[in-house]
């Protein structure tokens, strides 16, 4: 998960003045410094990091928040906020044309997960906006990058227009703009060739391509773990070709996160959207103000919300939310949770966006895979209504029942249940964290 080092750096600067009542200059100078040193840690740029650092002060000490009441909490707000007028403030939709077929047109080194994203973006157009997407094969360079278009149009039942690898690209984008006309394909993606380094050739085949195909929009993939170099490749791109957005993918890797937070300064192009997996829904809108949230561990609760929505109502995610905070969440809620979240990813991913559990050592413990979820079904299933109310009947001879119930054995029952325990401890302490729910949650 990215940034979660920038995270602890970030949130052990600002224990140091939480709790302080007064804080001095010498103070805030402490803290700016551990902050810029997080920063260079997560990779951002060495000019970025001061002139992030030199803003941050300015307003503090513009604020006079020294003199304030509850100063830490203020210069937290100024660095959530300057995190997120760095990535743009807000999120950049696609550009889309007044007449069909909005082109975009794709870029990016190679293995920055080009291919990928095309398909990523073009279900996600299908699924939303019921788009009728053509992709263009026109990668004719990278073994197999043609084959994996194909089977990814076939898993996803979206057309891909190719013509081999004998022909060359400029052809290809020529040939299959005419069949997006002719089908009356609304979107078309170009997926085109990358390179392991930018050089010459690539950029005007490139160049060729846009003038061919005049595109609407000119997306760069970037692999966020390549760190700083993920930065310099942006603005390569964007030097040479005049890049419209910018697609961060890997950001569920083991990355350093800078990236998202230097990309936007150097080029002034939006990042639209992040790749955070290898799964064709592993694709999401970036959010500078969430993302900022997430840097400083306050997580993710709006995209949380957002990814249950697709499946469950966000009021019972707030409900469930609230019976957290009473404590009063049982095993039907627990089984409710565990239905909600089978078909969003893993369950490490959810709770990690729940304010303070970003960087949460005990959540390494709640490991829940794929068959986990149906054991632990199978063993709710076998308590009865009362037990499942209250986990303090569950009696050693309740457990012995229970397990024969559901067919597990009872090391399971047991594990299960400290489970339970464990998480409904963990996020009532955290929900009821000093902040209680964060803005905006409070009236759901
Ligand atoms: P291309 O050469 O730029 O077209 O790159 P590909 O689309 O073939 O992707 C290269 C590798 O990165 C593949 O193994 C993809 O599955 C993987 N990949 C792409 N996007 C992501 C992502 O967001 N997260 C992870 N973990 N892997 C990704």
């Amino acid at each position: 998960m990215a940034f979660e080092n920038l995270t602890s750096r970030i949130q052990t600067a600002m224990k140091n003045l939480s709790g302080k009542g007064k804080v001095s200059e010498g103070d805030l100078d402490e803290t700016l410094r551990e902050i810029r040193l997080a920063l260079l840690e997560a990779d951002v740029n060495l000019k970025i990091a001061r002139s992030f650092i030199a803003q941050v002060r300015e307003k503090a000490l513009g604020a006079k928040v020294l003199e304030g009441l509850n100063p830490s909490e203020q210069i937290i707000k100024i660095v959530n906020d300057q995190l997120t007028d760095m990535m743009g403030a807000q999120a950049v939709p696609l550009n889309k044309s007044p007449k069909i077929p909005t082109v975009i047109m794709m870029a990016g080194l190679q293995g920055a997960g080009k291919t990928t994203t095309v398909a990523k973006l073009a279900n996600k157009l299908k699924n939303d906006n019921h788009a009728r997407p053509l992709l263009i094969a026109a990668d004719v360079y990278r073994p197999a990058a043609i084959e994996q278009l194909q089977t990814l149009g076939r898993q996803l039942s979206i057309p891909v227009f190719d013509q081999g690898t004998d022909v060359d690209p400029r052809q290809i984008v020529k040939d299959g703009l005419k069949q997006a006309d002719q089908e009356k394909n609304d979107y078309v993606f170009i997926d085109t060739a990358g390179r392991l380094q930018i050089d010459e050739l690539l950029m005007q085949e490139l160049k060729d391509i846009e003038k061919i195909a005049k595109p609407d929009e000119i997306l760069l993939t970037v692999d966020a773990m390549t760190g700083q170099n993920a930065t310099e490749t942006a603005q390569g791109f964007n030097d040479a070709l005049g890049i419209t957005g910018v697609v961060l993918t890997k950001l569920d890797g083991d990355t350093r996160g800078g990236a998202a937070l230097s990309i936007r300064e150097v080029t002034g192009k939006p990042i639209k959207f992040v790749g955070e997996g290898e799964k064709v829904t592993d694709l999401d809108v970036f959010y500078p103000d969430r993302m900022a949230s997430r840097i400083l561990g306050m997580g993710d609760i709006l995209s949380l919300i957002e990814k249950t929505q697709k499946d469950v109502d966000a009021k019972q995610a707030a409900a469930q939310l609230q019976k957290l905070q009473e404590n009063s969440f049982d095993f039907n809620d627990f089984l409710d949770q565990l239905k909600q979240v089978q078909n969003m990813g893993p369950m490490e991913d959810m709770l990690k966006m729940i304010p303070g559990m970003a960087n949460n050592a005990a959540l390494a413990q709640v490991q829940v895979g794929p068959k986990d979820f149906a054991h632990m079904e199978a063993i709710v299933y076998s308590m009865t209504p009362a037990e499942r109310l209250d986990p303090e009947l569950l009696s050693p001879a309740r457990r012995r029942r229970i397990a024969a119930g559901s067919g597990r054995p009872v090391i399971d029952v047991n594990k299960m249940i400290k489970q339970f325990k464990q998480m409904r401890q963990m996020m009532y302490k955290f929900t009821n964290g000093k902040g209680g729910l964060p803005a905006g949650m409070e009236d759901m």
